[in-house]
């Protein structure tokens, strides 16, 4: 069992043949919305592949509320920790797709904010799935003092606590990400997952690299929940005991699928759908 602990968005995607430049304007776009949001995705992602999951996290009373959570729910992920405010709006990712697949992504986190200085008890389960956690605050504190599992994926626009890099058990990064944090982050003590996009995975364990997997061929449209799925997948292999190659490929295997539909939430895998692909 495992608990993913972030945000929870509702991604407003406008798809267009190309992306506005600055100050210019797109008026043929479509609209769709799909839920998001980092810790959300990679809740429904495990849950697919058959962990029971429960989930942390914050959003507003509203109706963006009900579309974030409808996946989850129906896939039956343990809400119980995810707190609806009075005052604060669901988080919400605006984002704009060309044809080409370049995206802009703008986003507004409203109730997600809060859960930094919510007080937080984590449940008693095998693995944790954090997602990019802020210096100092609440889920910092509480990822750091969680027991089992923990696997952290990074971002390039948020600095991690040195406290929590050490304490986790593996952490997840994509090629800008690794970028972003240096050399120094692949010859840390443990874990650490690089992704490629459709180059595939490398993984690290103490500076050395132990395994490297390419991805099954699949035709790609739309990349958002790759990484996520893959996160996700990563973790499940390797805490149900799965030998650090079966498990990458696993993984990349998860990614790929994850490819295969638009949205993020809507193309997660379930295990027979990675199975399948890794079969061939
Ligand atoms: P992120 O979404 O975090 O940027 P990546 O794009 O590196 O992460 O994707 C994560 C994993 O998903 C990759 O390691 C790979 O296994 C799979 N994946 C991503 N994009 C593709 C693709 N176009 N074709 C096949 N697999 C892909």
């Amino acid at each position: 069992s495992m608990v993913a602990i972030g945000s929870i968005n509702l991604d407003i995607v406008a798809t267009a043949p190309r992306l506005p430049t600055s100050g210019a304007k797109v008026t043929d776009a479509v609209l769709t919305r799909y839920p998001g949001g980092g810790a959300a995705n990679q809740a429904l992602a495990a849950r697919r592949l058959g962990a029971d999951v429960a989930l942390m996290g914050r959003v507003g009373q509203d109706a963006d509320a009900d579309a974030a959570l409808a996946l989850l729910r129906e896939s039956g992920v343990d809400l119980s920790g995810v707190a609806a405010l009075p005052d604060a709006a669901t988080g919400v990712a605006l984002i704009a797709v060309a044809a080409n697949g370049e995206n802009q992504i703008v986003v507004a986190p409203g109730a997600n904010l809060q859960l930094a200085s919510a007080s937080l008890d984590l449940p008693d389960v095998d693995a944790l799935l954090s997602e990019h956690v802020a210096p100092g605050d609440a889920v910092s504190r509480a990822v750091g003092r969680f027991e089992g599992f923990t696997c952290v994926t990074l971002a390039t626009t948020q600095e991690v606590d040195d406290a929590v890099l050490r304490h986790a058990d593996l952490i997840v990064v994509n090629e800008s990400e690794a970028a972003w944090y240096g050399e120094g982050l692949a010859s840390r003590e443990g874990l650490v997952a690089k992704t490629f996009g459709a180059s595939g995975a490398a993984l690290f364990r103490d500076g050395t690299e132990i395994a490297r997997a390419s991805p099954p061929a699949v035709s790609a449209v739309d990349t958002t929940g790759a990484g996520d799925s893959f996160t996700a997948a990563l973790t499940v292999a390797l805490v149900e005991g799965q030998s650090y190659a079966d498990a990458l490929h696993f993984a990349c295997a998860a990614g790929a699928a994850a490819t295969q539909r638009n949205g993020a939430q809507p193309s997660l895998p379930t295990r027979e759908e990675v199975d399948r692909l890794l079969r061939g």
